[in-house]
């Protein structure tokens, strides 16, 4: 499912860059004039919607908390379920837990036990699930999130994001397919 390159644009045009925010070096992608902008966000969503509509999944996975945003709009469209995946203790019900390294120390995300049915059954098989957030970076919040997913027994078919920050290769750490609308150099 192609996206055509004014679509691209007027997605990409949305998004405002903030120099040196959380701190200096850092070019920080805001969303926030996406979600605002009627046009670029009904056009972010019928691509999605467009590549997701015959896959079978039985659930989109979003990480907190701009996975979040996107995630559960996507899944809405698509008439499937949506699991958020949070940060560690925000989840009331039992949880299950996986770490990942930060560029200082570590940070971990849950999802609750059930969050998928039953040992991540559904219909007698593991649930297909689309991994959901904004960008990927190095690629170890998705990969935690990700590893997560199996651990309570779904599948993690795909992991897809609005930006891919291209030079960090966050992908090479995925063996399942990796997708993005935007690919920033
Ligand atoms: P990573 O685990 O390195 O792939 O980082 C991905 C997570 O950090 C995502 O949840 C992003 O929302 C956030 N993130 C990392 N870098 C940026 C950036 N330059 N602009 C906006 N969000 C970012």
């Amino acid at each position: 499912m192609t996206l055509a390159p004014e679509a691209k644009q007027t997605i990409l045009d949305s998004i405002r860059d903030i120099p040196d925010f959380p701190k200096p070096g850092i070019v920080f992608k805001d969303i926030t004039t996406l979600l605002a902008n009627p046009k670029a966000f009904q056009t972010l969503m019928d691509h999605l919607e467009a590549r997701y509509r015959e896959r079978g999944l039985d659930y989109i996975a979003g990480i907190d908390a701009r996975g979040f945003i996107f995630g559960a709009a996507l899944a809405d469209r698509l008439g499937i379920g949506f699991v958020p995946v949070r940060k560690k203790g925000k989840l009331p019900y039992t949880t299950v837990a996986e770490k990942y390294s930060l560029e200082y120390g570590f940070d971990e995300v849950e999802v609750h036990i059930d969050a998928f049915g039953e040992n991540g059954q559904c219909n007698g098989k593991p649930a297909e699930v689309l991994l959901v957030d904004d960008l990927i970076a190095t690629g170890g919040t998705a990969e935690a999130a990700a590893n997560l997913i199996n651990k309570v027994g779904a599948n993690c078919v795909e992991a897809c994001f609005v930006m891919e920050l291209m030079f960090l290769k966050g992908r090479e750490k995925f063996e399942m397919p990796v997708y993005s609308v935007l690919q920033i150099d």
